[in-house]
């Protein structure tokens, strides 16, 4: 694989980078990017790996655009009232940059399709807003042993971190109590931009193999005060999903 003399130049800003270089462009160009969901985060995430020149995507969302969705979700504009979100996204996303194979699921995520739906992914990037989704991706990257990069907000706050099961605690391990919100939750759309934002940099400094990812470190973001906090993450040794006991039962679906 190479790069196309357009892609030198549509990439050149990021290829002068000394840690990303023709390298790690080739890397992203090969790179298999899953994203869970095309709502507030799943825009900005597939947005900027559009344009970073990942070489494919992978999204997954069942619903269609409606009005309340536009405060946030950048892909999506008033005359896509109606459209599937898949595909409002897929027709923005390859006018943005056509070298990308950008492959669209119109389905619900469920325990039974998860690993179909992923493919050949090498990252999930959970761009949901319902906690039994995210469980079932976390099962998907423990039991694939993929990185899941986790992303949630509320309000002007929200929170990131990456879960790498090979390295990290997972999202059980962190959020074992989780339960669904019955209310609906307000959102004003710079935070999915920061949070997505944040989610986008992270995948592609795991697909480059780079440091200082959020691995391990749960960071929160308020928007309200204007800063940024982290705890550290450790793996529950008796999680449900990632824990000791349970690693022989994930084998048997390797
Ligand atoms: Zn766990």
């Amino acid at each position: 694989m190479y790069l196309t003399e357009e892609e030198q130049k549509r990439y050149r800003r990021q290829i002068i980078i000394p840690s990303i270089g023709e390298e790690g462009q080739l890397k992203l160009k090969k790179s298999v990017v899953f994203i869970a969901g095309v709502g507030g985060l799943g825009s900005v995430s597939a947005y900027y790996l559009t344009a970073a020149g990942v070489g494919k995507i992978i999204m997954v969302d069942r619903d269609s655009v409606d009005f309340g969705n536009l405060n946030r979700q950048i892909l999506h504009w008033t005359d896509d009232i109606g459209k599937k979100k898949v595909y409002s996204a897929k027709e923005k996303l390859l006018k943005l940059n056509p070298n990308v194979n950008i492959e669209v699921l119109e389905a619900d995520i469920r325990q039974e399709n998860i690993i179909s739906l992923l493919g050949d992914s090498q990252i999930i990037v959970d761009a949901l807003d319902n906690i039994e989704g995210r469980r079932i991706l976390n099962k998907a990257s423990v039991e694939r042993g993929i990185p899941y990069v986790f992303g949630g907000v509320d309000g002007l706050s929200g929170m990131v971190t990456v879960f790498d099961p090979s390295e990290t605690a997972c999202f059980e391990c962190v959020f074992p109590r989780a339960f669904r919100k019955t209310e609906e939750i307000g959102v004003i759309g710079p935070t999915p931009g920061i949070i997505a934002s944040i989610q986008a940099m992270e995948t592609i400094k795991i697909i480059l193999g780079m440091e200082g990812t959020l691995k391990n470190r749960l960071l929160f973001f308020s928007g309200l005060d204007m800063n940024f906090r982290e705890i550290k993450l450790e793996k529950n040794p008796e999680c449900g999903v990632c824990g000791k006991r349970w690693e022989k039962k994930w084998e048997r679906y390797t």
